[in-house]
């Protein structure tokens, strides 16, 4: 018997009666295989700004991007073979200018279900009226095995006397049920795949 209750942003499955182990494999799925989009590509047209070129790219790509997991493949499978295409990528810009910090705020995507989550993260400041920072970005979709920053959420497990509880406290790009259905979908398809071996 499976319960699912929301405490604010937390969700948590009760699994009563059940093997942790059971309820560990889908927390592995969650953390490994369910796909969310982040920041993959970064071209740096103009930076003005202190940091490196390559130290924005690095936060730029922990940005936790809104995810539409209807619209779009992974690119390595994509119809297109991997070059990349509106069904594999999502084009995005930044453009600033002028003193103060630079948010996540003035990223500007084609798809506007694909953007970021929170406006207000800060990704570099630019000292000077006259100081720019203009980037075109390329968003993917990726599974955290490849990178933790495509991890949809903190989860973790809490035994409850004969229950086990699963908490999944989404980053936000995408919501807790979402997550948990996807993750119990790609566990059911992994069993299908077993029993066609066997
Ligand atoms: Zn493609």
């Amino acid at each position: 018997m499976v319960e699912l209750k929301n405490e604010g942003d937390k969700y948590i499955v009760v699994f009563e009666k059940t093997h942790n182990s059971i309820v560990n494999s889908i927390r592995r799925i969650i953390l490994d295989e369910v796909p969310t989009f982040a920041i993959e590509l970064v071209e740096v047209a103009k930076n003005d700004s202190p940091l490196y070129d390559e130290t924005i790219a690095h936060r730029l790509g922990l940005i936790p991007i809104k995810t539409d997991l209807d619209s779009y493949n992974f690119k390595q499978t994509c119809k297109c073979g991997g070059i990349g295409c509106a069904l594999c990528e999502v084009k995005m810009t930044l453009k600033e200018s002028g003193e103060g910090y630079v948010y996540s705020g003035s990223i500007l995507s084609d798809d506007p279900q694909v953007i970021p989550v929170d406006k207000k993260i800060p990704i570099t400041k630019l000292f000077g009226d006259d100081k720019k920072l203009e980037l075109n970005l390329i968003a993917v979709l990726g599974v955290g095995s490849d990178h933790a920053k495509f991890s949809p959420s903190h989860t973790y497990l809490k035994e409850d006397g004969d229950n086990v509880n699963l908490i999944i406290e989404p980053y936000g790009q995408l919501e807790a049920k979402q997550i948990y259905n996807k993750s119990i979908e790609i566990l059911i398809e992994k069993i299908n795949d077993l029993e066609e071996k066997l």
